[in-house]
């Protein structure tokens, strides 16, 4: 087990966490970046980013997140392999973390930037065609489903943006929706409607996903939420868009959250409950959840644990002399 110390120890590696790393190494924080199971975070699984400010042409999400990660080495991050599993708040600064290599991290502040996850329905069938079929990536998998049919469920960016994306190859995408109405911006609903290759569903729940003889996925039985009326629908692959969860399980019992899991913070500000922890990115914000907004709240996270350690060792030279 090796023991690696730094003055500020940030957990995940999306926009957030590496916001935080530039602005903490710039500040000489000496900052270890400790990446996750997804290094780069949501957008790695993304196609075209067009609102991310700074670049006139459409830009790819997985280079862009390549871009965050070397800028963040350059100006002098250390990124960790490796995935945190068990945190250690209690008795305040420095703050312990234990990776699932085995080796210990040791930061005076803690910045949590551990991001979101895809949901799932919960239903028979979903979890046992998983990729098989049933997918909650368009942009990762919809390149197995090149001429064939397939359908997104939910009615949220992520849902019309992954039947857009579908579109590239397929033919036959169907959006199911459990209202009649969909809650994703107005430009990219206009390109659904748009398009010939895309039909909708609406009032409609998915019940359970069916596999056919050769184990993969065959078809979707659906109920509608207005009539109650069963119904089917033939597909080779599915995509679940309905929202994300927050990656929040390491901190239960540790810091207070609200009732969908995300850390709670002292309003407008990345501070948790406890001094020197700060939480900055999709983890803290069910609210906005985007690149930019993660990437602003990393830089606050940076700046207010700037601010912690320079009262922290204040108090410390205070009580030596
Ligand atoms: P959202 O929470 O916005 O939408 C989830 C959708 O799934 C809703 O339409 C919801 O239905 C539906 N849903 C939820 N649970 C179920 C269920 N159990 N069964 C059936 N349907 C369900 O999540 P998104 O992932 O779409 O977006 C998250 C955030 O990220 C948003 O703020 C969005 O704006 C942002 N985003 C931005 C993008 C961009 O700017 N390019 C791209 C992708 C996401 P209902 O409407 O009835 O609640």
């Amino acid at each position: 087990m090796t023991t690696h110390r730094t003055r500020m120890l940030i957990i995940g590696s999306g926009p957030a966490g590496y916001s935080a790393a530039i602005y903490g190494a710039r500040a000489g924080m000496e900052p270890i970046v400790v990446q996750g199971l997804q290094p780069g975070g949501q957008l790695t699984i993304t196609t075209d980013v067009e609102n991310y400010p700074g670049f006139a042409d459409v830009i790819q999400g997985p280079w862009l997140m390549e871009q965050m990660q070397a800028q963040a080495e350059h100006v002098g991050t250390r990124m960790m392999w490796d995935t945190i599993v068990e945190v250690d708040l209690d008795g305040g600064s420095p703050f312990r973390a234990i990776g699932d290599s085995g080796d210990e991290y040791v930061g005076d502040v803690l910045v949590i930037a551990t991001g979101a996850q895809a949901k799932w329905l919960g239903v028979p069938g979903e979890q046992e065609l998983g990729g098989k079929g049933v997918s909650a990536c368009a942009t990762c998998d919809g390149f197995f489903y090149r001429g064939r049919k397939v359908a997104v469920i939910g009615g949220g960016n992520t849902a019309v943006e992954e039947a857009l994306y579908l579109t590239n190859h397929s033919d036959d995408v169907t959006l199911i929706h459990r209202r009649d109405e969909l809650r994703s911006e107005k430009i990219l609903q206009e390109r659904l409607f748009k398009s010939d290759k895309i039909s909708t569903l609406w009032n409609k729940t998915v019940e359970r996903f069916v596999a056919g003889e050769n184990g993969a996925l065959a078809k979707l039985e659906l109920v509608d939420t207005v009539t109650g009326e069963k119904s089917e629908l033939a597909v080779d692959g599915a995509f679940v868009a309905i929202g994300h969860a927050p990656s929040t399980e390491l901190f239960k019992g540790k810091l207070p959250m609200d009732d969908g899991g995300y850390l709670l913070v002292e309003p407008g500000t990345p501070k948790t409950a406890i001094p020197g922890v700060f939480a900055c990115g999709d983890v803290m914000d069910h609210t906005y959840r985007q690149a930019v907004t993660a990437a602003g709240t990393g830089c606050m996270a940076a700046l207010d644990a700037e601010r912690f350690l320079a009262t922290l060792e204040f108090a410390e030279k205070e009580a030596a002399e």
